[in-house]
């Protein structure tokens, strides 16, 4: 036990985990619809409908789904109001 715990404890101050958790995070970025920006015009969800969605109760625009992102940047170029970022 005592040897899996330092194997571990090697594992999580090891550079190339850090690494990994880096190249992650850029390969993954966070799509982020600012509230106040948004007039729900629904352009986003027009050209990336996987992604966008407007909420029919606050008719601002929701990311429903980070992980189908081929035409966020789409999105991000025809919102009026420079809502959307993916960072
Ligand atoms: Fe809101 Fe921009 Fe989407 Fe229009 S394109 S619904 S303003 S996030």
């Amino acid at each position: 036990m005592r040897l899996i715990k330092y194997y571990i404890r090697q594992l999580a101050d090891s550079p190339s985990i850090s690494i990994e958790v880096e190249m992650t995070k850029r390969i993954k970025p966070m799509i982020k619809i600012d509230k106040e920006k948004c007039i729900g015009c629904g352009s986003c969800e027009a050209v990336c409908p996987k992604v966008f969605k407007l909420n029919e109760e606050t008719f601002k625009s929701e990311a429903i789904d980070a992980d189908n992102d081929d035409c966020v940047q789409e999105a991000i170029d025809i919102c009026p109001t420079q809502a959307i970022t993916n960072e």
